[in-house]
């Protein structure tokens, strides 16, 4: 089903992930159908399905990919921001996300179905913004050598 707004096509949500993830005054509306997540990060609807459409403001976390998602997190079930997984590869030698997050967060059990806007593990977002990280790592190696 596409996005109402953006006409985008989007990944399906469990209804259980958008119950945890909707302010408490929003829930009498879910219903009991699952839900479509949108992932364009220009567009305001956050959750949607044939009854409903919830927009992001209507969430008690932001969604990271979103244009002004603040903060922005990398890991739900431990609340990493991407600052924080930046900051951790450029000042230690960790380039693999379970050691970044034992070195974070020591050692939580994560429970991403409800604690992920998606539902799903983080580890894809996270290995994409440690890369990001290495990749200013090098280039500031470069710039200093220079
Ligand atoms: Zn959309």
């Amino acid at each position: 089903m596409k996005c109402p707004t953006c006409s985008k096509t989007n990944q399906k949500v469990s209804n259980k992930t958008v119950r945890h993830m909707l302010k408490a005054k929003c829930k009498s509306k879910i219903g009991e159908k699952d839900y479509y997540l949108c992932m364009n990060p220009d567009c305001e609807v956050a959750y949607y399905n044939s009854e409903s459409v919830f927009d992001k403001s209507a969430l008690k976390k932001s969604l990271w990919y979103k244009k002004d998602a603040n903060p922005k997190y990398a890991c739900y079930c431990r609340k990493i921001t991407q600052e924080e997984v930046t900051k951790t590869v450029l000042e230690t030698g960790l380039t693999e996300a379970g050691p970044i997050m034992l070195h974070l967060r020591g050692n939580v059990k994560s429970n991403c179905k409800i604690n992920n806007p998606t539902g799903h593990c983080c580890h894809s977002v996270f290995n994409e913004m440690i890369a990001k990280a290495l990749a200013t790592k090098a280039a500031n190696a470069e710039r200093k050598s220079k």
